[in-house]
């Protein structure tokens, strides 16, 4: 339900039980959760509705849950048939290792109370989630290979939402709709008001309208779209970066929290940041409905900068578990360049974002015409291929598990699915880096309350999505972004609105 512009000041009149301010999916989560606990619920969003939804429209929809293989999750995609079930093999993923996932990545620097809280509860979530309207499927595409006739997943990560994050965001603003939640669009939160140390409410927009509320739950994202801030925070080469998603992600949520006494917490140096094509625009666009422009299958091939020198193990791990912390790597290099080179055997396993029209590419019969188009020291091109192919390993290559097909003597290695890239014809593929979130957030109870730095809830104020610090450093385990938003979104909305009760009834 939209609040348009003339009744705003009406909406405000109003004392609300939950103001939340984001229009997310860790938002939309919180707002539908409170609304569930029968509170009265406003959503305060800066976008207007032409570009709502934030990230979490331009996802893939890929959300990890711990589960226990395919009969389980059969109960979470009814539209799969049996004679599909039958040809799949998917490993169990219980919580233990979604947590240990989240360790791994972190170098055990993840808060681990939040780890566990956010894989134990993911199950349950993603069960929710389909009870509100959002469908899922299994990502035939993305995270699994097809080998005679059967798929063999990988990775961990096997659900998405039907429609990617548009379908993710448009069933749950259907549901908020449904629900009769208000949505102020085109407004950001620009203040919180305060009473003695309980938040009372959010000051919005231009003209400072003041929503009075039991409790507040922000879930308006990191600073990822805040050059200023990515430059303080990050250091000064990011101030110049892609921004897949929103242009609306720039601290405010982070900023407010902080004024009002929250603690930071977690990696504020840090971020997720991918391998993004060259002619990618400056931030994602709400037009196109998702991210064509990012390049994911480098560990099927090899990544050179404009020395023509590669920088990373390409096949450290499966591409869920590095393209997080490729994107610093990237920006590392001269010019913030690299490019990916791959030959003819892996086209097939190639992402379908490679061959879309706005994919920037060369491909040439040879190395040496692959080059001769490349901004690149050609000859260390050519030598770095060469000793390269001469240090891969003969074992079997298989794409859907760690295959210890590597290189020998090599620095950076190749740690699995190393080819040789002898078959024409060659392909390259120019990549800048692309951010897609900060990890840099506030501390928070079990409950999503906001905590001071005593360790203290700061009463009325909870938080969510990628606000909530703790959970990611270095790398990340892909899909829990959304994993994360829809957990800690409910759990938030859930003990907001118990908060607001308790007020209604003091
Ligand atoms: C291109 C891309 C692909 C991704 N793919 C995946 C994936 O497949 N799986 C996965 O798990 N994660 C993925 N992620 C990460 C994922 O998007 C985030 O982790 C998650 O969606 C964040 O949810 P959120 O609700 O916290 O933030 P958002 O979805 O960004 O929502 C924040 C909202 O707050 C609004 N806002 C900001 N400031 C204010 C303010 N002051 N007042 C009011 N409103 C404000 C914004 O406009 C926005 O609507 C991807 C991210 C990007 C950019």
């Amino acid at each position: 339900m939209i609040v348009p512009k003339s009744d705003l000041k009406s909406a405000a009149q109003k004392r609300w039980d939950v103001v939340v301010v984001g229009a997310g999916n860790a938002a939309l989560c919180a707002a539908l959760s409170a609304r569930e606990s029968g509170a009265d619920v406003v959503m305060i969003e800066a976008a207007k509705p032409d570009q709502r939804g934030g990230n979490s429209r331009f996802t893939d929809g890929a959300i990890r849950l711990a589960h226990g293989g395919l009969p389980d999750l059969r109960s979470l995609i009814p539209n799969l048939t049996d004679e599909e079930a039958a040809r799949i093999d998917l490993e169990p993923y219980p919580i233990e290792a979604f947590v240990n996932d989240m360790m791994r990545m972190s170098g055990g620097r993840t808060k681990e109370n939040l780890a566990i809280r956010l894989a134990e509860q993911s199950t349950d979530t993603v069960r929710w989630m389909l009870s509100q309207g959002v469908e899922f499927e299994l990502i035939f595409d993305n995270q699994a290979v097809r080998e005679e006739g059967r798929y063999q997943f990988w990775g961990g990560l096997v659900l998405r939402s039907v429609g990617r994050g548009v379908g993710l965001t448009d069933r749950l603003f259907a549901r908020a709709k449904h629900l009769d939640i208000p949505i102020v669009y085109g407004n950001a939160a620009v203040g919180l008001l305060r009473e003695g140390p309980t938040i009372t409410g959010v000051i919005v927009g231009p003209s400072q309208i003041q929503f009075d509320c039991g409790a507040v739950v922000l879930a308006c994202g990191g600073f990822e779209a805040n050059p200023e801030l990515r430059s303080m925070h990050l250091g000064s080469k990011w101030k110049n970066v892609i921004v897949r998603g929103t242009p609306y992600n720039t601290g405010g949520g982070l900023t407010m929290a902080l004024e009002a006494g929250a603690v930071q917490s977690g990696d504020w140096t840090g971020c997720h940041s991918v391998a993004m094509d060259q002619g990618a625009p400056e931030f994602g666009d709400f037009a196109i409905g998702g991210d064509i422009f990012k390049k994911h299958s480098y560990p099927y091939g090899i990544v050179v900068n404009q020395n023509g020198q590669r920088f990373v193990d390409e096949g450290a791990d499966f591409r869920n578990y590095t393209y997080a912390r490729y994107g610093r790597a990237l920006l590392e290099q001269p010019g913030g360049i690299a490019y990916q080179i791959f030959d003819q055997q892996v086209e097939s396993l190639l992402r379908s974002e490679y061959f879309g029209k706005n994919s920037t590419g060369y491909e040439s019969p040879s190395l040496q015409a692959l080059a001769n188009q490349l901004d690149i020291d050609q000859k260390a091109f050519l030598r770095t291929v060469t000793h390269y192919n001469q240090a891969v390993q003969n074992k079997a290559y298989v794409p859907h598990v760690l295959d210890g097909k590597g290189t020998k003597g090599l620095s950076p290695p190749k740690s699995n699915w190393a080819l040789r890239i002898e078959q024409p014809p060659f392909r390259a593929f120019p990549v800048r880096c692309g951010i897609t979130f900060t990890y840099g957030g506030v501390d928070v109870g079990e409950g999503g309350e906001v905590l001071d730095d005593g360790g203290a809830p700061i009463p009325g104020l909870f938080a969510a999505g990628e606000m909530v610090g703790g959970l990611f450093f270095n790398g990340y385990p892909g899909g829990s972004g959304l994993a994360s938003g829809a957990v800690f979104g409910r759990i938030s909305g859930l003990h907001a609105a118990n908060k607001a009760s308790q007020n209604r009834n003091v």
